[in-house]
């Protein structure tokens, strides 16, 4: 008899013990920071396969980088543009995804957004040490290279064909949120239900932060230098994507030279904006819109948003005036006062 209540008790205790343990567990945060894709990549999860997760959003960005990136050698971008006016490359699911979703944004903003932008890209090499101001007609004779119309998709074969020698694929702003789509994927297949993971200027966060609020993202000031904000957006379960001019640039002789260019013309991006952020629920859609917005300018920019369900942004031109759509309006703070709510 005393044995089996001592057995008991004891199976009580380890019940106790294991429920408040998992509790404890449950609320504490696990965070990781990693570089990979040119950025600093932090991720925070709570509960208590958090760990595990992040395990495996790190490894799934490695591979997603090892894919599309065309800063190592030896992706499947690599091996696309290679081929280029030569043969169709079968490429995976996933980067096949990533190039169809960049041409459908580049068929919907008639070409401003292009991810045929790479021979361009690459005789700029703007945020490498590299970095330098290409002669006029380097431009004029990469330029005829560029142009979505020139890739040709197959979706049964998983193929991408660059129909003319000299193109060429970058997905550098549209990959990033493919990745935080993906990562977010991961936590919720873990069982995560709070979490943040931001790779540069593109956020996700999972949830609501862990005491229940909505999570508070800071906008950054586009003028003065990092980690400053002008204003802060209180979101849960979405994505957040700024595109800036004060990310990646070169100066020289006093002119300031970024990385966003205006496929028309080779050169980066003279809109009225000097920052587009997107809010929405897809990633991928908020990087491609961002950097689509910047490039549109303020009216078409604000038009093109307007037109699309769901999709919110922050634009800031070079005025210093904020411009919020409406869906966003009472999640956005503005904390600056260099800057200006626009009427
Ligand atoms: P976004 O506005 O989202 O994108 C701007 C970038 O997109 C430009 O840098 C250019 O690459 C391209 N682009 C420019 N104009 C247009 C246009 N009109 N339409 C479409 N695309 C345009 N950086 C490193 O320094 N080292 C690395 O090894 C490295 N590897 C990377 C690997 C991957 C898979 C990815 C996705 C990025 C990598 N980067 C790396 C960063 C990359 O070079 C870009 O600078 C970065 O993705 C820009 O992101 P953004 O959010 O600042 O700007
Ligand atoms: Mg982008």
């Amino acid at each position: 008899m005393r044995r089996i209540a001592v057995i008991a008790s004891l199976v009580m205790v380890v019940l106790v013990v294991g429920i408040v343990g998992a509790r404890i567990v449950d609320s504490r945060q696990v965070s990781r920071h990693q570089f990979l894709m040119g950025t600093m990549i932090e991720a925070k999860a709570y509960g208590y396969k958090a760990n595990r997760a992040l395990d495996q959003v790190y490894a799934r960005l490695a591979e997603i980088e090892q894919k599309m990136t065309v800063n190592q050698p030896g992706s499947e971008i690599d091996a696309v543009n290679a081929a280029a006016g030569r043969s169709p490359v079968q490429v995976s699911p996933d980067t096949y995804q990533v190039v169809s979703k960049a041409i459908a944004y580049a068929a919907l903003t008639g070409g401003k957004f292009d991810p045929t932008i790479q021979p361009i890209v690459s005789l700029w090499r703007i945020g490498f040490p590299d970095a330098r101001v290409p002669r006029p007609e380097e431009i004029t004779t990469a330029l005829p290279l560029v142009g979505y119309r020139g890739v040709q998709l197959d979706e049964t074969r998983s193929t991408v064909y660059l129909t003319k020698p000299g193109m060429g694929i970058d997905l550098g702003a549209i990959a990033k949120g493919y990745s935080a789509d993906e990562a977010v994927a991961i936590l919720k297949q873990n069982g995560v239900k709070s979490g943040l993971i931001s790779l540069g200027g593109n956020i996700y966060v999972l949830g609501n932060r862990p005491d229940g609020k909505p999570w508070r993202i800071g906008v950054q000031d586009p003028v003065s230098k990092r980690d400053s904000f002008l204003g802060i957006v209180e979101i849960a379960d979405a994505t957040l994507v700024t595109s800036g001019a004060y990310e990646r640039y070169l100066d020289v002789d006093g002119q300031r030279y970024h990385h966003i260019i205006d496929p028309s013309t080779g050169y980066p991006a003279e809109s009225d904006l000097i920052s587009a952020t997107i809010v929405t629920t897809s990633s991928i859609d908020a990087d491609a819109l961002s950097t689509s917005l910047f490039v549109l300018g303020r009216a078409q920019g604000l038009a093109l948003a307007n037109q699309l369900p769901g999709i919110e942004a922050i634009l800031v031109d070079k005025g210093n005036f904020v411009y919020v759509t409406d869906g966003l309006k009472d999640q956005f703070t503005l904390i600056n006062q260099d800057y200006q709510l626009a009427k």
